[in-house]
């Protein structure tokens, strides 16, 4: 076939019958998109005023922390596919949070509305251990710790979920006119990183526990059981519990959650007792 070598790999000739539809398809994409690479790059170096490291980039795409819903909206969000306002022409452009700002994808981490919960997000990172990134920017949109690095596993899934989290309450914003509450988000998005170092916890143990009465070693390798130091204990026999930290920031924030509630009543109750003035 055409663009293709006449010997395989590993040095013997091909065949008629290597032409398979499942080779023929590989070859015809490869012909197409050798080289080319997604447009969505140079949408983002632009916007970003640098190139990007898109082979870190691209390579970063599945933790095992996220879930397909998680990696999907990220997925979108590298390949600029996210729904904002400044892409359509049926209603206003400006940030549905009336931060008076055009609503784009950078928006997602530029927003001053949005802010104090990426400022609660990297506040807990901080607290089990992960620096606060050099670009908070390009920590949200791309999981860049510092210029070229990506963060620590940890990070990357936290971010993962917080952003997949951020997304769900921006839609709800204009399809449910529901509000955008930053201590609701970071709560959410705490607790759904809870349950999925639980479901991994649970799915290393079960390994674990497959391989008891075979050849295999019984034991969870140590780099396995102590992968998310800061989110997940987990001994070698696949015991595990969750943080102090990350239980502590979930218990914090419920009781912010609990006193802003309040105090948003208590302040509507008030407006409503105060007598109007008469002219
Ligand atoms: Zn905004």
């Amino acid at each position: 076939m055409a663009g293709e070598e006449a010997t395989k790999k590993n040095g013997s000739r091909r065949r008629q019958s290597d032409i398979t539809i499942q080779n023929i398809t590989k070859l015809n994409t490869r012909l197409l998109t050798a080289d080319v690479r997604p447009n969505c790059e140079a949408s983002w170096n632009l916007r970003m005023g640098r190139i990007l490291p898109w082979l870190v980039i691209w390579g970063s795409l599945g933790t095992e922390l996220s879930d397909a819903t998680e990696e999907s909206r990220w997925h979108r969000n590298l390949h600029r596919a996210t729904f904002v306002r400044n892409r359509q022409n049926e209603t206003s452009k400006m940030c549905r949070l009336e931060c008076n700002r055009e609503e784009s994808m950078l928006h997602f981490a530029t927003c001053s509305k949005i802010r104090p919960f990426w400022d609660t997000i990297f506040l807990f990172l901080t607290s089990i251990g992960i620096p606060w990134p050099t670009n908070p920017t390009e920590a949200i949109l791309f999981n860049l710790w510092d210029g070229d690095s990506l963060g620590p596993i940890e990070a990357r899934a936290t971010i993962r979920h917080a952003f997949s989290e951020v997304y769900r309450r921006f839609a709800l914003v204009d399809l449910a006119k529901l509000n955008f509450d930053c201590t609701a988000a970071a709560l959410s998005t705490l607790q759904s990183l809870r349950r999925a170092a639980l479901r991994r916890a649970a799915s290393v143990k079960k390994m674990h526990a497959n391989r008891l009465y075979t050849h295999k070693p019984n034991v969870i390798p140590q780099e396995d059981a102590a992968k998310y130091p800061g989110l997940i204990t987990m001994a070698t026999d696949g015991s595990y519990t969750i943080s102090d930290i990350l239980e502590q920031a979930i218990i914090n924030l419920k009781t912010k959650l609990t006193a802003e509630t309040l105090q948003r009543a208590t302040l509507a109750k008030l407006k409503r007792r105060r007598p109007k003035r008469h002219p």
